[in-house]
């Protein structure tokens, strides 16, 4: 699995055809950065950036979510494939987004794991606990759990990444303390390479209110591997900005 830092764009539920112009920036404006960029905008327009960018761009697409089915009767979904098919190489799942907005179980979330795997997409697993949670000190507890039950078996030489995202960090401006990101990150790998074994190293990502100005300093902590960015991946600029923060 790469080590390479990874900056992902995290569009949620924002763009038009007219935005496609920022995803052409972030990959003019960004040749001779060595860092993997990613952008997740709405499924609408994964193709039509995918056919402006070309087959060699460095900006990799990726769905916001899919079907853990390749097909059939499941209206207003997308499969794996589908999200391929488009021209993505890589999908979140698990975002709390859906976690808590669509009360999606971890096992729904392992499912789509594997489907997203069997389609060739490289998946980001999205963890997190509450505030509540943390302030009742349970997020060993959740992270732990989310992480067991979200991962199948099968994931043992896959290429995948792992996002610690704090519920209360998303979009709130209140970035989590580096303490608090070291903590979560030494959690992972040891839940991880308790199941899966000490020779897999998997790649972290820690996102929620990542902006230009504190880029630098979440990407030096130890032992994380890139960032996913939600709102401050929107403009190119500020995007281009996190991009040129990692070390
Ligand atoms: P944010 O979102 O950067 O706007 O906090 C992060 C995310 O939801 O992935």
């Amino acid at each position: 699995m790469t080590s390479q830092t990874l900056i992902a764009g995290n569009w949620k539920m924002n763009g038009l055809l007219s935005s496609i112009d920022e995803v052409r920036a972030v990959a003019e404006g960004s040749c001779d950065n060595a860092v993997r960029i990613a952008i997740f905008p709405p499924y609408t327009l994964i193709h039509p950036i995918s056919q402006i960018l070309g087959h060699d761009s460095r900006v990799v697409l990726g769905g916001q979510d899919c079907h853990y089915e390749d097909y059939g009767a499941y209206t207003g979904d997308v499969s794996a494939h589908q999200l391929y098919d488009a021209g993505a190489r890589m999908v979140i799942l698990g975002h709390s987004e859906r976690r808590h907005g669509h009360k999606e179980p971890c096992e729904t979330v392992a499912l789509k794991v594997c489907a997203a795997l069997n389609a060739g997409l490289e998946p980001i697993i999205c963890i997190g606990e509450t505030l509540e949670q943390r302030k009742e000190g349970l997020t060993h507890a959740v992270l732990s759990k989310q992480l067991r039950d979200s991962l199948p078996d099968d994931l043992m030489g896959k290429a995948f990444h792992v996002a610690y995202e704090p519920v209360w960090a998303i979009g709130t401006g209140m970035i989590a303390t580096d303490d608090q990101i070291v903590d979560a990150f030494s959690l992972i790998r040891r839940v991880i390479s308790e199941r899966f074994g000490t020779d897999f190293k998997p790649h972290l990502l820690y996102g929620g209110s990542v902006k230009p100005d504190n880029a630098v300093d979440v990407l030096k902590l130890d032992g994380v591997g890139g960032a996913l960015v939600g709102g401050a991946s929107l403009k190119a600029k500020d995007f281009l900005k996190i991009i040129r923060a990692a070390p």
